[in-house]
């Protein structure tokens, strides 16, 4: 699944395909309906018509395309990529590829097209004052590289919880933007075991943790993301993150800073990976 990194990736190919400043000239979708949460009921796709294209931004794992409304209002697509989601720059006319489900044409320029064979993601329309106040942008944590997160922010956000720290790690309102992947690589690069309940942690490794986050994302970020499976970017390109992962997917491998093997689990549904001997559960983190 698409994470902070991989949405980057696609946010920055969308950037440099200069799509803003453009009007939409119509907007196909297909019949099936996005496999949607509680979030994308309302979908408002109606508000796209005419509107003038703006920037894409990014907010934790989502996508933000902003727009302005034939009524000059401020409106936002947000897009949530799922499982299998892509957004793809397509020039004009082009076949619609399997598992397109909504269209986007822009006057004079090319056409986005949002493709989702698993149909886990999707896209909810609506005006920026009504996304910034609910719906999935409103209950997000900080920005893990913004100015705006430290230490001192993830631990007084996380470090009450009984939970554990893979978990508060994961919860996206803590902090936004992470999923099995960089919380798996994160714990290992700060040597702490991902079932410690969070409230037991010291402010050392709120530290070690806070760094060690950073360093992840901004390595999956320049590696183009990470590719497991289903993952492409805006011009369908595979990430290369996948052969720099220390921990995730090598389970059972040896682990690249002490040679013992990885060990995989399962815990509260979701899986990861951690070294025994590198994120020791004794010692107290
Ligand atoms: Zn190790």
């Amino acid at each position: 699944m698409p994470e902070l990194p991989e949405v980057e990736c696609v946010r920055r190919g969308l950037a440099r395909a200069d799509l803003s400043s453009k009007v939409i000239s119509s907007i196909w979708r297909s019949d099936l309906a996005l496999r949607t949460g509680a979030f994308w009921r309302d979908e408002r796709l109606h508000l796209l018509e005419r509107a003038r294209t703006g920037e894409f931004e990014r907010r934790g794992k989502f996508l933000v395309w902003r727009l302005t409304s034939a009524k000059k209002e401020a409106l936002g697509a947000v897009i949530h990529l799922g499982m299998t989601g892509r957004v793809t720059v397509c020039a004009p006319g082009a076949e619609r590829a399997r598992h397109t489900h909504l269209e986007i044409a822009l006057a004079g320029g090319p056409c986005i097209h949002y493709t989702d064979a698993r149909r886990f993601g999707g896209v909810h329309v609506d005006t920026m004052a009504l996304l910034d106040e609910s719906g999935p942008l409103a209950s997000l944590g900080p920005e893990p590289l913004s100015r705006a997160f430290n230490a001192q922010v993830l631990q007084d956000r996380g470090g009450r919880s009984k939970r554990a720290i893979r978990e508060v790690l994961l919860d996206q309102r803590v902090v936004a933007g992470l999923g099995n992947i960089y919380v798996s690589e994160a714990l290992h690069l700060a040597g702490v075991p991902p079932l410690a309940p969070a409230v037991e942690l010291r402010a050392s490794a709120w530290e070690r943790l806070c760094v060690a986050i950073r360093d992840v994302l901004r390595q999956g970020v320049r590696n183009g993301g990470t590719t497991l499976r289903d993952y492409r970017g805006s011009r369908g390109e595979r990430g290369r993150n996948q052969s720099a992962l220390a921990v995730y997917g090598r389970a059972g491998q040896p682990c690249t800073t002490c040679g013992k093997n990885l060990h995989g689990y399962v815990h509260a549904g979701r899986s990861g990976v951690t070294c025994r001997s590198c994120q020791p559960v004794r010692r107290r983190a």
